[in-house]
């Protein structure tokens, strides 16, 4: 098996090289700058809560894993996870809300828990004040992983299986030849390897630095304390560090809390965010290190934990009668988006990450990167922890450091899905965006996009669109970020026309000989079309998940324009296009370049767009002009468009593709043409509601590597009768109708409850799936949502979505709800 150096023996590195001897990888070394019995990184103090509800449906996976193993790691017949479960109280209606939504993703993602009432919570936690509760959620199988004791047993197993330790080794170097890892340089001297993977933890960054690989994660201290012994807790545990009542979070005041034996630990994230220079924490001897020396922790400053302590006693009562015997400010990662960074780099081959990982996810990111190294895919998607989500802008340290420190900040906070950061904004904006301001624009933010949502200029259609229109009033929580004028948005689009802002969706233009070839063997579709052919094409990975979604325009011979999903399909494409020039002949030579920034897109969508177009333009866009899906330069108001017949939301148009700097003059030249056939500029609400209407999958929610293209209701876009592409061979034999499960359109029976999006679906009182999408369906006049269900949930059975602990009847549909026959798109 291929040499691999695996950089931190944390929790994470120590996993990663048991998941790998598991595997059969023999050829492992591990490495750490501290001594082996406590390397001084954050796993070295790590209290080790582990919460396993996340928002995230992979986090949440990872999680469960991670209990498991250390459930099942033991010595001398104790494990490495003391299960006492999690409580997380509630002191305010909306944390209480909260947690029944939380209770939602549990039980999407098949973690068992319970809201209980305050008397319940007062009986399983006996220290708490009653009177400031109004409840909980309880988590049976949550509870306190031994993080320090875990790294100890896993380094004997995995050195018993031939793994070699070297501590007091630092990594100083990475060498590199080709674009290929081929090692590391440490103070003792060069490691070959083929593969390398960082697990430095909040030295990440450093590592990054070594290859010119940004890694967005900020150190950040944290406090932690521990009480002198509580006298009401004297003789429950019998060991200095054991813990029996459930593990405990006070979110409403940042704080959570364990039991060390009879006395207390207290974590906050209550004081100001504390940014750690690395330069800053100097060496540390290996014989100086200790539970008190390490460069994970930092003297405790005392005044920012005051207001801590205060609410302690509030809320635990019994901890007045002790005081704060120990605390450290403890360092570990944070980054602008809270998630991991998984993924190998872009810059170099064979060199991997994994870091900016909480205990809690330590196992299942571990298992995920074995998996990714000997099999080339992590059952469990990875998107959320990928390190290519960021767009470059998402890199600079500036970015990284205030989102960091606010994600620090906002850590406990209930936020609602689309809640946008207050700073940094206004980032990325498109050329349109100066009108949008004039429109009166509700602005979003995504990939550093504004991003208008809908437009305060349309709140006057509201008065005239037709009774049926008018959207159902929301609940507070669907409210937020929300608006009616949405509904006049899409009103105005199905019967009229609009323009969106297509500009942040990812282009990519891949070009060269070589080009054809590399498109080929990477989705499902056949590219050998004519230039002037655009495709809606899949991109799988070898075992037939789907990696990303695409329309592929074919502009020249040798030139295609990708409308892609992100920066991960760019960095996937600038990976494989590089090994194909790298390893081909001068045919081969393929070139990918992000070509987003420097372009802009307009969607011209409704029945009157060709009406309105042909006002300001000469050239023909009738059906034979330019079908379907086929692209051709054209000339609108004197600036020259690549023009794509397709629509997102389901009607006639084209987007229309232009140059950045010509981007605002073909707004008001399409905006001046317009305003004889009342012509809106519609946002994302109506956008979204639209292309949900018409059954438009979004990959990232609807699909992900975890759904093959049948499961997702996708098998048209899979040409199995083309030679061959990654994937092919992975989806012989599968049809729709054999997979086990099916991305399902449900409709709301009382055509008024919105849910959001990751509530669990009940069948039969069993949860069953979760949703993936959904939307008001403004022309349907129903609440839409999507959801994988098992194969034996089909059309027309009645289900359930839980939405805040309530169950809103739903019925499986056939889709797409809105026009099925394609008469309108094709008109
Ligand atoms: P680390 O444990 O930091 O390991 C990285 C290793 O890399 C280190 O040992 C370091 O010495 C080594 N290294 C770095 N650079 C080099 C180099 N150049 N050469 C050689 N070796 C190098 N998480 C939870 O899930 N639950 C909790 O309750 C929890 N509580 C926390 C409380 C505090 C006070 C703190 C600070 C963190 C807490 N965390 C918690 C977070 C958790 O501790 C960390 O996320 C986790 O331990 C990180 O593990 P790791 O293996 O990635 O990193």
């Amino acid at each position: 098996t291929p040499s691999i150096v695996i950089i931190g023996a944390g929790i994470v590195g120590t996993n990663l090289a048991d998941e790998l001897v598991t595997r059969g990888w023999n050829n492992i070394t591990v490495l750490d700058q501290g001594p082996l019995n406590m390397p001084g990184g954050s796993t070295s103090h790590a209290p080790g809560l582990v919460f396993q509800t996340n928002a995230s449906k992979s986090m949440a996976l990872f999680a469960k894993y991670t209990v498991e193993k250390l459930l099942s790691l033991t010595e001398d017949g104790v494990s490495c996870f003391n299960q006492v479960g999690g409580l997380e109280i509630a002191t305010t209606e909306t944390r209480l809300a909260d947690l029944k939504r939380k209770l939602g993703y549990a039980a999407s993602w098949g973690i068992d828990g319970k809201i209980l009432t305050r008397a319940e919570c007062k009986e399983l936690y006996p220290l708490l004040n009653e009177e400031d509760i109004l409840g909980g959620l309880h988590v049976p199988s949550d509870g306190l992983a031994r993080a320090a004791r875990a790294v100890q047993l896993l380094i004997k197993r995995t050195e018993a299986a031939g793994v070699k330790y070297r501590g007091n080794t630092t990594v100083t170097g990475i060498e590199q030849s080709g674009r290929r890892v081929t090692g590391v340089e440490t103070s003792e001297g060069t490691i070959p390897a083929d593969i390398v993977v960082s697990c430095a933890g909040f030295w990440g960054a450093k590592i990054g630095e070594m290859i010119g690989m940004s890694v967005p994660l900020l150190p950040l201290a944290h406090q932690y304390v521990k009480t002198t012994p509580v006298p009401a807790q004297k003789g429950k545990n019998e060991l200095s560090n054991d813990a029996s009542l459930p593990i405990l979070r006070h979110q409403d005041q940042d704080l959570y809390y364990r039991e060390h034996g009879d006395r207390y630990g207290i974590g906050s994230y209550a004081h100001r965010p504390m940014p750690v220079d690395l330069d800053e924490l100097g060496t540390f001897a290996p014989e100086t290190i200790s539970d008190h020396n390490m460069p994970s922790r930092l003297d405790f400053t005392l005044e920012d934990f005051l207001p801590a302590w205060e609410a302690t006693k509030q809320i635990l009562p019994a901890l007045r009668e002790s005081e704060i015997e120990d605390g450290f400010n403890g360092i570990f990662s944070f980054t602008p988006d809270g998630g991991s960074l998984v993924g190998e780099s872009k810059e170099l081959d064979g060199f991997f990450v994994a870091e900016a990982v909480w205990v809690t996810h330590s196992a299942g990111i571990a298992r995920a990167v074995a998996e990714l190294l000997t099999t080339g895919k992590s059952e469990i998607d990875l998107g959320d922890c990928d390190i290519h989500r960021f767009e470059e802008v998402q890199l600079t340290p500036e970015y990284v450091s205030e989102t960091s420190q606010q994600n620090f900040v906002e850590i406990y906070d209930v936020l609602h899905p689309l809640q946008p950061k207050l700073s940094p904004r206004n980032l990325r904006v498109s050329p349109f965006h100066a009108r949008h301001k004039q429109l009166g624009g509700f602005f979003l933010e995504g990939g550093g996009w504004e991003r208008p949502y809908w437009f305060e200029a349309n709140a006057e259609l509201l008065k005239e669109m037709p009774d049926e229109w008018q959207p159902p009033a929301r609940d507070a929580w669907s409210g937020m970020f929300s608006s009616p004028i949405a509904a006049a948005e899409a009103w105005k689009t199905r019967t009229a026309v609009a323009m969106y802002d297509m500009t942040p969706l990812k282009r990519l233009e891949v070009s060269g000989p070589g080009a054809m070839k590399l498109l080929q063997e990477l989705t499902t579709a056949d590219m050998t079309k004519k230039p002037g052919a655009v495709t809606y094409t899949l991109v799988l990975d070898h075992e037939g998940g789907i990696r990303s979604d695409i329309t592929v325009a074919r502009l020249s011979e040798d030139t295609f324009q990708l409308g892609a999903n992100g920066n991960i399909d760019t960095a996937y494409f600038e990976r494989a296009a590089r090994h194909q020039t790298e390893n081909g002949t001068a045919s081969d030579w393929v070139q990918v370049r992000d070509t987003t920034g420097g372009t802009c897109c307009i969607g011209l969508w409704g029945p009157l767009a060709r009406d309105l177009i042909s006002t300001v333009s000469s050239d023909d866009f009738s059906n034979d002009g330019l079908r379907y899906f086929r692209a051709k330069k054209v000339v609108i108001g004197g600036v020259t468009v690549t023009a794509m017949r397709l629509s997102y939301v389901g009607e006639l148009g084209w987007e229309l593709y232009t140059s950045a700097d010509n981007g605002q003059r073909l707004w008001d030249a399409l905006w001046k043409a317009g305003q004889p056939f009342g012509v809106i500029a519609a946002g994302r609400a109506a956008f979204s509601s639209l292309r949900l209407e018409k059954g438009y999958r979004s990959w990232g929610t609807d699909m992900t590597t975890e759904h093959d293209p049948l499961e997702a209701g996708l098998g048209f876009a899979v040409k199995m009768t083309k030679e061959n592409f990654v994937g092919k061979a992975a989806l012989e034999g599968r049809t729709e109708e054999n997979s086990a499960r099916r991305l399902r359109c449900l409709t709301v029976d009382d055509g008024r409850s919105i849910v959001l999006g990751k509530e669990p679906v009940f069948y039969k009182d069993q949860a069953v799936g979760y949703v993936t999408s959904a939307a008001y369906g403004y022309t349907v006049a129903k609440p839409i949502a999507y959801a994988y269900l098992p194969a034996a949930v089909s059309i027309g059975d009645s289900v359930e979505i839980e939405y805040f602990g309530r169950r809103i009847q739903a019925t499986v549909t056939a889709d797409p709800l809105y026009d099925p026959t394609m008469t309108r798109l094709r008109g």
